[in-house]
């Protein structure tokens, strides 16, 4: 069996690494102790995926005004896999969009030119999808994350810290089924009877062996609930409840007062280019 991601780094990590948290984070870990925590274990930075699910949305906005064929979100590895191995057919449907994992990754890659990137996850899949990129050298998951806590014994902490930069608002609820069409600005570049958002992977299977054929745009998670549901979270909590967490943060998130360095600022990102 292959070595994990998580064995083959050696913590505390001494060197230039970066940690990209994934929204979902909030379901298990607290914000925003969980910032120093992890400076703890050595991340020298600490940034969220939401910046990078702003720039991935603009490339839905750009693609949907442009074509009349049906796109299906790609930014979940569970349903690309899906797609591929049972629906060849939808393929060619699949945006050549990059994921908010793929898409944060170049933006640390070109930020943080000399650091490793590491993606904290709510799910295996993501695994399998960094390893074909460049942009993520390592994925640990959110269990495997909670047991370095507890080998390195690092506790909560109430210290106000912030992410180190591209903190971005509205994105959070990306881990939230539906979380892109809600986010993406669509209001007038299709109908909202043109999109469908769907989560589980049954009833993702079920419309794509019986497609509506009005349906434009197929915003889809593998999971149910959406990542909140992601296999790597491992929680007592209800799926609505795991949502409420989510939301809750975007309620927190739109009170703070952030300093305007932190906050991801389109500029950052000129000039990488998020579709293939
Ligand atoms: S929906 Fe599930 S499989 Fe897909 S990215 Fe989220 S956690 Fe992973």
């Amino acid at each position: 069996m292959p070595k994990k991601d998580v064995d083959k780094l050696k913590f505390p990590l001494k060197g230039k690494y970066v940690a990209m948290l994934a929204p979902s984070f909030i379901i298990k870990f607290p914000y925003p102790s969980i910032i120093s925590q992890l400076k703890k274990l050595g991340f020298e930075k600490i940034v969220e995926l939401t910046f990078g699910a702003k720039l991935v949305n603009r490339e839905y906005h750009k693609l949907l005004k442009k074509t009349s064929e049906l796109v299906i979100a790609s930014p979940c590895p569970g349903i690309v896999e899906l797609i591929n191995k049972n629906f060849p057919q939808y393929k060619k449907n699949l945006a050549k969009i990059d994921s908010p994992m793929i898409a944060m990754g170049k933006i640390c890659k070109k930020t943080y030119p000399n650091y490793k990137t590491i993606f904290i996850s709510p799910c295996n899949y993501k695994k399998q999808e960094a390893k074909k990129s460049k942009y993520v050298d390592f994925v640990i998951d959110y269990a495997e994350l909670e047991n370095l806590f507890k080998k390195f014994k690092i506790k909560h902490s109430g210290k106000k810290v912030y992410f180190d930069k591209f903190y971005n608002d509205y994105t959070k609820i990306y881990p939230i089924a539906g979380g892109m069409a809600k986010t993406a600005h669509l209001k007038g570049v299709i109908n909202k009877n043109e999109i469908k958002s769907i989560d589980g992977a049954q009833k993702v299977i079920k419309f794509l062996t019986k497609p509506d054929k009005k349906i434009r745009f197929l915003d889809v998670l593998f999971c149910n609930g959406g990542c909140v549901g992601g296999p790597c979270i491992i929680s007592k909590l209800s799926l609505r409840q795991k949502k409420q967490k989510v939301l809750n943060y975007l309620k927190l998130a739109k009170t703070e007062d952030i300093p305007e360095v932190k906050k991801g600022l389109l500029c950052k990102a000129k000039d990488i280019r998020f579709s293939h």
